[in-house]
């Protein structure tokens, strides 16, 4: 058992209770007390001393690249396009041990801003280049994050008139057999599950109807969700257009793509009949806000989309278009992109938290296991310590967390297991990491 007293805590449930001073009661993998005051005596329990610091659900990264993360820094000044016409030559040389390094480095930070679960949104697939969704589980399993990732794909060539070069789309049914035996080796259905699997074509502008088409049956026929982008810039909208005579909403929705088993990436350039069927069928949204800004493509429409009844989360996105790839400062990041567009009520500090934790976990339909602390939920637990230089004296800790900067953890849980305490990671050495990445960057450089 683990408990953790004298905290303040914002459990982000649907009440959105909170307590000033209070406590989480942890045993095994679950939640077993949350409340206000000193905690239950425990016999033999290990006790963290949590005055100073607030309580939150793990956070949730609802999109990612983690390949990325070692092609960080180039094409700075790129639209979205224009970014990956010039990364893709490089991403044409990844590797399993290239993906291994990105996903493993690309993970720790994660956790060391609080991260308890993310998604991956692999789609690169070179020839001859390994299992590189084993490279990324195998991670996920070494940093100890609960990890979602997506069998990604291309097939929309340039000579088919997509925006990838040829050598790094597949073939249709190569994609479909191997996003088949993605789900059938790694998605563990069961509650408590440390990684689901899920089917995530690349984009309307780099994959084929058919394979959307496809794609959507054998997730439906095994079970597992749905994830792509959608609607991320006005190029997309003009290739949409061009090529299918509608939107990408509205090509998306002819397919069967909009459903409560369904979440995509982005969500800027929705019309508002768009952003009230994505509430009616119950279609996720990743909001991506430091990316979308680095890369000048819009903001999304979050008030509305939640008015609306949307699921929305968090993502940092890949980290060639998110340098930083804090997930905590994805809350300010939110915040501040909500109210440039829709002033200064669009979104408040509390619903910046619930985006990264309960909206997260509707994103990936696992509310009912994760985004919350309540007891019988998961132990994804993160105890920001709020009493250094960077926040104290500030009298509400959630404005705290969202508005200040980056808060250190004082411990980060998933499943009950430690994964972050005292600010550093607790399962991996960071230098080790970091070399790794360094190594894998300088690769994809020169080769
Ligand atoms: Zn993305």
């Amino acid at each position: 058992m683990l408990v953790i007293s004298g905290c303040a805590v914002a459990t982000v449930d649907a009440a959105g209770t909170e307590y000033a001073d209070g406590h989480v009661v942890v045993d095994g993998a679950r939640i077993a007390a949350v409340g206000a005051g000193p905690a239950p005596v425990v016999d033999g329990a290990t006790r963290v001393d949590g005055r100073g610091c607030l309580a939150t659900p793990g956070l949730v990264n609802t999109h990612h690249h983690l390949y990325q993360w070692a092609t960080r820094g180039l094409a700075t000044d790129e639209t979205l396009f224009g970014w990956l016409t010039d990364l893709y030559p490089r991403w044409a040389r990844i590797d399993e041990v290239t993906v291994g390094a990105a996903a493993a480095a690309g993970l720790g930070w994660l956790a060391l801003s609080g991260c308890t679960t993310s998604t991956d949104h692999h789609y690169v697939f070179p020839r001859g280049a390994g299992d590189l969704l084993a490279a990324g589980v195998e991670a996920a399993a070494r940093i100890g994050v609960r990890f979602h990732p997506t069998r990604g794909s291309m097939d929309r060539g340039k000579s088919d008139g997509g925006l990838p070069p040829d050598e790094v789309v597949e073939d249709l049914d190569a994609i479909l057999a191997a996003t088949a035996d993605a789900v059938d080796r790694y998605h563990d259905p069961s509650p408590g599950a440390m990684v689901r699997v899920g089917v995530a074509p690349c984009s309307p502008f780099s994959v084929s109807t058919a394979l959307l088409a496809e794609a959507r049956d054998l997730a439906r026929d095994k079970g597992v969700r749905l994830h792509t982008h959608l609607a991320e810039t006005l190029d997309e909208e003009e290739f949409c257009l061009a090529t299918h005579g509608c939107t990408p909403a509205e090509y998306m929705d002819s397919l069967g793509w909009l459903g409560g088993d369904v979440w995509v990436a982005h969500g800027i350039h929705l019309s508002s009949a768009a952003v009230r069927r994505l509430g009616a069928t119950g279609t996720g949204v990743a909001h991506c806000p430091a990316s979308n800004a680095r890369l000048g493509a819009g903001t999304a429409p979050v008030r509305q989309l939640r008015a609306a009844g949307v699921p929305v989360g968090l993502g940092v996105d890949g980290a060639a278009s998110n340098d930083s790839g804090l997930l905590v400062a994805e809350l300010r990041q939110a915040l501040y992109a909500a109210r440039l567009r829709g002033g200064p009520t669009a979104l408040g500090v509390r619903a910046a938290l619930e985006l990264a934790t309960a909206g997260g976990a509707r994103c990936l339909g696992r509310q009912d296991e994760i985004g919350s602390l309540e007891p019988g939920k998961l132990a994804d637990v993160a105890l920001w310590r709020l009493d250094g230089l960077g926040h104290a004296g500030i009298a509400d800790p959630v404005a705290a967390l969202v508005l200040g900067p980056p808060a250190p953890l004082a411990l980060l849980t998933v499943g009950g297991r430690t994964v972050v305490a005292g600010g550093e990671l607790r399962t991996a050495d960071v230098a080790v990491l970091a070399a790794d990445l360094a190594a894998a960057a300088l690769t994809l450089a020169s080769s």
